[in-house]
């Protein structure tokens, strides 16, 4: 089922990354920048994010002996600096989330670098280290993003899904791994529910997401991919999900045979192996097109109607 399956290390079938997202108000600001300070309902959901998910969030990594991977935009490390304390604390990896959560793809290609390196400057003020990951906001991977990355000296990317095993991501400026995932395996389609957000899921037991989550690993499992949750603490962190969270943790542990892992982890296996050339991964050349495709002219096309 898969073309050219992972030699995972010590006879993994899989790996695992639960990856959070700790965009907390970022997004709110983002959306509605002159009202957000007048939204508490929605700012307190949010800040439940770094004040109560995280800190939960960690113990349970703690419980199950795992070090995992948080992207944070840098102006929710500035905001929350205990959560990032408590997340390096725990041993886990912080990576670049934007840093007010912004559209690299609606941006010129100058302001999206601006904002990619004045996150840079908060992580080394903060951890003392360079971010190695990137996870564009809200998936908007830019056709310059790479290009970005490169230059910035990132090592992997994680915004991407076009593949069930990690692959490589090239263009004249040189490349980067990429660590897929896919909206089943992200939570707001699952639990998001927010007026001030206009998106609006019917409320379900969590256990309705966990069957999902486990069906997607399970197909990871027998085929040697990579399964990688994209969750946001204010969402997923929530107690009774929570809980199924750990139930998660622990089918996935009585099945056995999975490498769990931080993305910078899985990262530097694809380069040792890409290096040995004891597994050769598929390469994505980018930007897929310098533009808008030719045959539909400049004007709004009629087929789209
Ligand atoms: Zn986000």
């Amino acid at each position: 089922m898969i073309a050219n399956p992972v030699p995972w290390p010590n006879g993994a079938r899989c790996a695992v990354a639960f990856t959070f997202d700790m965009d907390a108000d970022s997004i709110l600001h983002l959306a509605h920048h002159t009202s957000a300070d007048t939204r508490l309902a929605a700012m307190s959901m949010l800040r439940y994010g770094p004040e109560i998910a995280v800190p939960r969030l960690v113990e349970l990594y703690k419980r199950f002996d795992m070090h995992q991977t948080f992207f944070l935009p840098a102006w929710c490390m500035e905001r929350y600096p205990a959560a990032v304390e408590a997340i390096l604390q725990g041993g886990h990896e912080i990576a670049h989330h934007g840093y007010l959560h912004e559209h690299p793809n609606e941006l010129p290609s100058e302001e999206e670098l601006y904002w990619l390196q004045r996150g840079i400057d908060v992580f080394v003020a903060m951890t003392g280290e360079r971010p190695r990951g990137f996870r564009a906001p809200t998936y908007k991977f830019s056709r310059h993003t790479l290009t970005h990355l490169v230059n910035e000296s990132f090592v992997y990317d994680a915004s991407l899904m076009g593949d069930d095993v990690p692959y490589l991501l090239e263009n004249a400026a040189g490349r980067v791994v990429e660590l897929p995932s896919h909206y089943a395996l992200d939570d707001w389609p699952h639990f998001m529910a927010s007026r001030d957000f206009n998106y609006f899921m019917s409320i379900k037991p969590p256990r309705q997401a966990m069957e999902v989550y486990a069906a997607e690993f399970d197909a990871m499992w027998e085929y040697g991919g990579l399964w990688i949750a994209v969750w946001h603490p204010f969402l997923s962190g929530r107690l009774a999900r929570c809980v199924a969270i750990a139930e998660l943790i622990e089918y996935m542990h009585k099945k056995g045979q999975v490498w769990f892992a931080r993305l910078d982890e899985i990262a530097a296996y694809v380069q040792q192996l890409t290096q040995a050339r004891t597994w050769v991964p598929r390469v994505d050349r980018l930007p897929y097109y310098p533009g808008p495709i030719p045959e539909l002219g400049e004007a709004e096309p009629t087929l789209a109607r």
